[in-house]
């Protein structure tokens, strides 16, 4: 399936254009499946986008509540109806599983129905004022234009969770997805265009980070930018924006710890670490990175999770029974292995995997891989790595370190304990600096109605997902009346 041979993938002011160039897009399970070629946005048709979004964007606000959930519902419909499909094109372009693709596609519709229904609750705040006969109202206007960067590894996901409450609250926006997924990109643009937003209100601009988004981010006709990325791209974008109290939300990396308590459970252990270090063959910020076994469970454990790597079929992502797919690109796959070769000359061994597998189709694929004997300072288990890769760390058997070595890191976006302790599960909620924690559950796979971040280097600005997304897409007035 050849999506867009003309190349006609950019989505400006309600109109499909070409670009100044376009790109190959690339089957990582299989380099010789391109596609399509796609449209790489100019200077020019970046501005352009702005332009029209800002144009658009105060009509928008004002359109009648029933009218803007209803269209949301329909694409939330459309996504849900159409996810076997749409799951598949993810997962060709993207390297996961046809389960988490179609997944990922139908999460996607369940956000987008959220929001719709959001439409619908425009309660704000009355108050007295401390002043005779007069009275207070703080409601909540759309924050104008927003610029969406979102990644690669939940190209779908990751985008409709800003998409979806920028919409809602009345925003209008420019979206550049990651260059290495525009196939997802251009078919959620074409499921917008046909459920009716207006113009302007939404453009999709494909192309670099280095061009596009660096021209988003410096732009002063934008009101708002949300990322997901990496910390080395959101530091940028927080110091292009500040200058231009240009407000920013950023989602970044990670260095999860999954906890395995003396009293754990080992089966749920090990489901637990599977799910949460190689789905997605390890390509999310969520990941269990950092594996901390404690003493008297060690030898079970790490005997059980073998015995379970064992049986977990990589290979191309749209065949049955894969559980782990190609990681997304030959750059990567060389730094994963250069991460497993630093930790070797510091002594790790590897317990499984740790080398490139050899597949019918030429793609990216990495065995998934468990490295034991590793201390948490080491420069892999501080940095994110991203790869099918967990680092075992050993400890005694104490809640108190477990927690203090789940907090040292910079991050902070997920942690989790597999415990049967409501001593241990208590201390481990209230202590950990993260921003979501887990108990006897894998550090990866979050609810959509409730708030989605992380502290310290992990996240920047207000929360995304569930109505705390309010606080980022939408500005309080406060507004006084004298009555009488
Ligand atoms: P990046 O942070 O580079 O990319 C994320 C998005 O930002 C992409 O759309 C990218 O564009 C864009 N971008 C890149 N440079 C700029 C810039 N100067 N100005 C504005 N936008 C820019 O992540 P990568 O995809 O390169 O992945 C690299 C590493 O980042 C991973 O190995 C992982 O560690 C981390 N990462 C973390 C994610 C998370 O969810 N926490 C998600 C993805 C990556 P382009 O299309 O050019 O890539």
């Amino acid at each position: 399936m050849n999506m867009h041979s003309t190349h006609n993938t950019l989505y400006i002011n309600g109109q499909w254009q070409q670009g100044e160039s376009t790109i190959a897009n690339i089957n990582p399970s299989d380099t010789s499946d391109i596609i399509g070629h796609y449209a790489q946005a100019s200077t020019a048709q970046v501005k352009e986008a702005i332009a029209a979004a800002k144009q658009a964007q105060p009509e928008w606000a004002q359109t009648p509540m029933e009218r803007k959930q209803a269209i949301l519902q329909a694409i939330g419909d459309e996504l849900i109806a159409r996810c076997d499909e749409l799951g598949r094109l993810l997962s060709r372009e993207e390297g996961k599983p046809f389960a988490e693709g179609r997944g990922e596609v139908y999460r996607s519709g369940q956000f987008f129905h959220y929001y719709a229904a959001e439409v619908l609750r425009q309660i704000g705040d009355f108050a007295d004022s401390v002043r005779t006969g007069v009275k207070i109202e703080v409601t909540r206007e759309a924050v104008g234009v927003v610029a969406i960067i979102s990644p690669w590894n939940f190209p779908m996901a990751t985008a409709v969770w800003k998409i979806a409450p920028a919409l809602a609250y009345g925003n209008s926006i420019i979206w550049k997805p990651a260059n290495l997924t525009p196939a997802s990109a251009v078919a959620l643009a074409e499921i917008l265009h046909r459920h009716g937003i207006p113009a302007g209100v939404f453009n999709l601009v494909l192309g670099s980070g280095s061009h596009v988004g660096d021209t988003l981010i410096h732009s002063t006709e934008i009101d708002a930018v949300s990322f997901t990325g990496s910390v080395d791209v959101g530091r940028k974008i927080a110091a292009a924006t500040a200058p231009n109290f240009v407000r920013c939300q950023l989602e970044m990396g990670s260095k999860n710890a999954l906890v395995v308590a003396h009293d754990a459970d080992l089966d749920i252990a090990v489901e637990a670490t599977i799910a949460g270090s190689f789905s997605g063959a390890g390509q999310k910020c969520t990941a269990s990175s950092r594996l901390i076994v404690m003493d008297s469970v060690y030898d079970e454990y790490l005997e059980k999770l073998i015995a379970r790597m064992k049986t977990l079929k990589v290979g191309h992502a749209l065949e049955d029974g894969v559980f782990m797919g190609p990681v997304v690109d030959e750059k990567q796959l060389t730094a994963n292995l250069d991460w497993v070769e630093k930790a070797k000359k510091l002594g790790a061994e590897v317990a499984f995997g740790g080398n490139r597998l050899d597949m019918p189709h030429n793609g990216y694929y990495m065995a998934p891989t468990l490295l034991t004997g590793t201390q948490n300072d080491w420069e892999i288990n501080q940095e994110e790595v991203f790869a099918p890769l967990a680092c075992v760390i050993r400890i005694q058997d104490s809640i108190e370190e477990a927690i203090a070595l789940t907090n040292a890191t910079r991050f902070g976006l997920t942690g989790g304990i597999i415990t049967q302790s409501l001593r241990y599960s208590a201390l481990f909620k209230e202590q950990v600096q993260a921003g979501c924690v887990m108990v006897n559950l894998p550090t990866a796979g979050t609810d959509y109605h409730v708030p989605f971040g992380g502290r310290k280097s992990s996240s920047f600005g207000p929360r995304e997902q569930g109505q705390y997304a309010k606080e980022f897409y939408t500005i309080v007035k406060t507004a006084y009346q004298r009555a009488y």
